[in-house]
């Protein structure tokens, strides 16, 4: 759900509660609220785990397969912050060092002698 859809639902949600009679001091009361329960219920998604990874599979008529965890600090690494697991090698470095690796050519990348760069980027 996007930021902006919940913050036009918290609007609707206001002024509905005005027109039954609720005070803004009741109003802000709630906010307040959800405020402290936001403290206590999410923590933790707040702050970003240095070591948080994100795992990868395929789902097929055989079950889930080809499972694998990426590292979200080595993504995050990835110029292109390419969310396919073959594009980063065991350590966590990424491919657009490699100028055979998979991919990047068909999803429009070019070689710049360097590194895989975004069509039009300036190298
Ligand atoms: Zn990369």
């Amino acid at each position: 759900m996007s930021i902006e859809r919940t913050k036009g639902q918290l609007v609707g949600a206001v002024s509905v509660l005005v027109e039954h009679g609720v005070s803004l001091d009741e109003i802000y009361e709630l906010v307040n609220e959800g405020r402290r329960e936001a403290k206590v219920i999410v923590p933790a998604p707040l702050a970003p785990a240095a070591d948080a990874e994100i795992e990868f599979g395929e789902i097929g008529p055989e079950g889930y397969s080809n499972m694998r965890k990426i590292r979200q600090s080595d993504v995050a690494a990835c110029p292109h912050f390419i969310l396919v697991p073959e594009h980063y090698r065991e350590d966590g470095t990424c491919l657009c060092d490699d100028p055979d690796a998979p991919g990047m050519a068909e999803w429009g990348y070019e070689w710049n002698g360097g590194r895989w760069a975004a069509s039009g980027e300036e190298s």
